[in-house]
């Protein structure tokens, strides 16, 4: 296998160009559903617990199934600086609203992750209600992805890879290669979740957070650019038995220094909040015991996740709209 993998050396340039559709990457995203279960309180935890593996390795399908699934793309951004300095403020916060106000078709290319979190909070509070173990299961999942999505800077702006200001590939650095390299010095410690009161102006705030961060997360990237040649600034990292062009470490580690933990405190965030998603629509549900449900998925969840991963894997990579690098 060994011998094999060394003579099977492919370049991708995957880090750098075609990351997007995975905000916080994979890595990430399993870290902080996994982060999440432990923010919860005792009578929820012995059930989270039981299925945190499902909870980590589900983190990342609704990236998986952005091809797939018509309208999956724009459930993972907000472009928020199309609709102007305040639109943190002014966009309406229900979706029917914005429907009216904007148009279907305009809001679906600019991305409507807070919508979406919002409307997945009612599902899972539904789902708690309807002792629904496998829904509970399934919309948790989803849920602390597309919540950990709105806490990625580049997930909120037009801008999302830097595209627009010659830094083509610093979405995949922010979020990907600096957890990658630097997450094991992280503090994760976040203490419990918090009850949310008004969920919807939670998951907004969260969108207005990152979006704040959008300009150091350039400003950064371009100042270091400039110090930095560019044959120091990439470097070549073998991944499996391919060897991938990517950020050097030592641009990585200087980034990850001027953003001054940022992408720890996102990350933190990150599952702090979903934590606190899962624990509001279990209190809104009126606190249904989690003892009595099955301690493990269905045959038939398991058998739908199946079928989905293998049509995730036989469907056509075609581009699909919105953050389509
Ligand atoms: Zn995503």
């Amino acid at each position: 296998m060994t011998s094999i993998r060394r003579h099977c050396i492919a370049t991708l340039y995957l880090l750098l160009f075609s990351s997007t559709a995975q905000a916080w990457g994979f890595f990430g995203h399993r870290l902080i559903n996994r982060l999440a279960v432990y923010t919860l309180p005792p009578e929820m935890i012995r059930f989270y617990k039981a299925n945190i593996d499902y909870l980590t390795d589900n983190a990342t399908r609704p990236d998986s199934r952005r091809t797939m699934v018509p309208g999956e793309a724009p459930r993972h951004f907000l472009d928020l600086d199309v609709y102007g300095d305040s639109a943190l403020y002014t966009l309406p916060r229900s979706y029917a609203d914005a429907v009216a106000q904007l148009g279907e078709d305009s809001l679906l290319r600019h991305g409507i992750v807070p919508w979406q979190v919002a409307r997945m909070k009612g599902q899972l509070t539904a789902a708690f209600q309807a002792h629904d173990a496998d829904r509970i299961l399934h919309l948790s999942a989803d849920m602390g992805h597309y919540v950990a999505d709105a806490c990625v800077p580049l997930h909120t702006t037009h801008n999302y890879n830097g595209q627009l200001t010659g830094q083509r590939g610093i979405h995949g650095l922010w979020e990907s290669r600096l957890p990658e390299l630097l997450s094991n010095s992280y503090d994760f410690f976040t203490g419990p979740a918090p009850y949310l009161d008004r969920p919807t102006d939670v998951i907004w705030a969260a969108v207005g957070r990152s979006n704040a961060a959008v300009d150091s997360v350039l400003r950064f990237e371009r100042e270091l650019s400039q110090k930095i040649p560019a044959d120091r600034k990439y470097g070549f990292e073998q991944r499996g038995n391919l060897t991938v062009r990517t950020y050097s470490r030592d641009f990585a580690r200087e980034y990850h220094q001027r953003l001054n933990g940022q992408v720890e405190r996102q990350m933190r965030l990150a599952a702090r909040l979903v934590g606190a998603f899962w624990y509001t629509a279990w209190v809104d549900a009126g606190q249904p015991s989690l003892d009595t449900l099955p301690r493990t998925p269905s045959e038939q969840e398991k058998q739908r996740l199946a079928l989905e991963a293998k049509q995730a894997e036989q469907a056509p990579s075609k581009p699909v709209a919105g953050h389509e690098e």
